[in-house]
């Protein structure tokens, strides 16, 4: 696949089918070729009560729609996104540097949770109906409301996808601000998902994030946002939110430790940290992010990593052979090279790999040997930097890892796969991969415990959050 060649205009709101240019915003940069690849438009706070105003004005008709037909609507979705994945997969790469084998499978991740909610659509009409000796009970779920969803840069297609599946399935109307970083891929889903849908379902707003996301928040018709980011603007959303208790699932930072226990088996579990580190150009959520080597296998793993790290090759993420692209911003590049450079000025040991080409924003991959008072060890990454650390003790991990304020991911490599569950299930953590270094799906529960976050999206919980329940309850003479 090649990288697209004709720039786009990504309008600040698409409504009903309609493209809104409103004031001119930052043009789209790739971060390969620094040369821009789209023109952006942004929203004011009207355009963005205009595209709440047409979701609201659909909440009924999309309710009546019926959970059947929406899931079909969703299943033609899926078809369309695997349908034009030769076109969104480019645009991915383009716009955040992640390779492009990566963003095709990125738009089959997408179309699978739209396939997923389908799926759990087709159940949502039912009422539970529970009887006691005098009384019915019946309980339905019914959208909220309009919900909005925020979404950020790392994953542009798919976050976006896990977001609004969920919405329509529920039969919520859904306005869909992506990160003004990356908003090419939300802005074409969007324009594939209207297309099987009632006008107004899905409505696409861009603009300022603080803006865009505050006019959302405090409209009293967005009754539930989904945001992912990070934790410190969660904190932001969830206090906003309060004001007029819009219901909030947040998707936030996180630090997953990645353990390799004494009976891990090494080539297995280097393979597997490779992917969970350097997936996504390390910028994910999910990603490795502190490394516990058993001493008994520390030299030898750490002489596997510093081999398969060197070898990575760091280019533009449009060549088949690239192992990394770029950061998706010099600046996030730049915050990343300074980890390295600060934690090998305090003396730890750094193995660096290749550095990518003079073009671009490029993060040299590192494998440090970290001590802990240098700072690194106690941050969330985000880019291809690996702090590791030899271990001795176990239980010492789960102390430290449940002393941390996040709980997203986390990792186990043993051969011993009961003893790996149970070392699992100790820890405070969302989601473990046991000898696995991709553990999410969309039929399972995605989200943290602690600060990174509230609520879970993907399985049949992805779909609730965006509904409310009613009880009914018939007293029989
Ligand atoms: P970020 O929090 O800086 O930005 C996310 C979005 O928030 C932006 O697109 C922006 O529009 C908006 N925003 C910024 N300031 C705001 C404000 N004051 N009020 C309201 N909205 C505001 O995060 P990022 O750099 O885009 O993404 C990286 C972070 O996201 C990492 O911490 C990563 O772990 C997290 N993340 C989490 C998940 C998950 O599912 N848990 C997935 C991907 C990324």
């Amino acid at each position: 696949m090649t990288r697209p060649t004709t720039p786009i205009t990504v309008p600040a709101a698409r409504i009903a089918g309609q493209d809104h240019a409103g004031t001119s915003g930052p043009d789209i940069i790739d971060p390969a070729t620094g040369t821009p690849i789209a023109s952006t438009g942004f929203a004011d706070k009207s355009l963005v009560g205009r595209a709440v105003g047409a979701a609201d004005s659909i909440r009924a008709d999309f309710s009546r729609m019926g959970a059947r037909a929406r899931a079909a609507a969703l299943l033609a979705i899926a078809r369309e996104i695997r349908a034009q994945a030769g076109e969104l997969a480019p645009w991915i790469a383009a716009e955040t540097g992640k390779r492009i084998s990566e963003a095709q499978g990125e738009v089959e991740f997408t179309a699978k949770y739209f396939d997923w909610f389908a799926e759990g659509a087709a159940d949502l009409d039912r009422a539970t109906l529970r009887r006691d000796a005098t009384r019915e009970f019946h309980v339905s779920r019914r959208a909220a409301g309009v919900s909005a969803a925020l979404a950020t840069w790392n994953f542009p297609l798919s976050i976006p996808g896990r977001k609004i599946a969920p919405a329509i399935a529920a039969g919520s109307p859904v306005v869909l601000k992506p990160s003004e970083l990356a908003p090419v891929s939300s802005y074409l889903l969007t324009k594939i998902a209207e297309r099987h849908l009632p006008d107004g379902a899905v409505a696409f707003v861009l603009g300022d994030g603080e803006l865009v996301t505050n006019a959302l928040l405090d409209d009293p018709r967005v009754t539930h946002a989904s945001f992912t980011g990070s934790t410190a603007v969660g904190h932001v959303i969830a206090a906003r939110a309060a004001a007029t208790l819009t219901r909030v699932t947040l998707e936030l930072g996180g630090r997953a430790p990645f353990i390799i226990a004494h009976d891990a088996d090494r080539e297995r579990a280097v393979a597997n940290l490779m992917i969970a580190k350097f997936r996504n150009n390390g910028a994910s959520c999910i990603a490795a992010n502190n490394v516990f080597i058993h001493e008994s296998l520390y030299d030898d793993v750490v002489a596997d990593l510093a081999e398969q790290i060197s070898a990575l090759t760091v280019g533009d993420p449009f060549d088949e052979a690239t192992d990394l692209g770029p950061a998706i911003a010099a600046r996030f590049a730049e915050r990343l090279n300074g980890l390295t450079s600060k934690a090998e000025e305090s003396g730890d040991r750094v193995v660096m790999g290749k550095r990518g080409p003079a073009t671009g924003t490029y993060a040299t991959p590192a494998l440090i040997e970290v001590d802990k008072s240098a700072g690194l060890w106690d941050q969330e990454i985000f880019g291809p930097v690996m702090p590791v650390q030899k271990f001795t003790d176990e239980a010492a991990i789960v102390n430290e890892v449940n002393s941390w304020r996040y709980g997203l991911a986390g990792y186990v490599c043993s051969q011993d796969v009961a003893r790996a569950e149970g070392l699992a299930e100790a820890m405070n953590i969302g989601i473990v991969g046991i000898n696995n270094g991709a553990p999410n799906t969309p039929e399972v529960p995605f989200g943290g415990f602690g600060e990174s976050g509230i609520g879970r999206e993907g399985s049949m919980s992805g779909i609730h959050a965006f509904m409310e329940e009613q009880t009914i309850t018939i007293q029989h003479a």
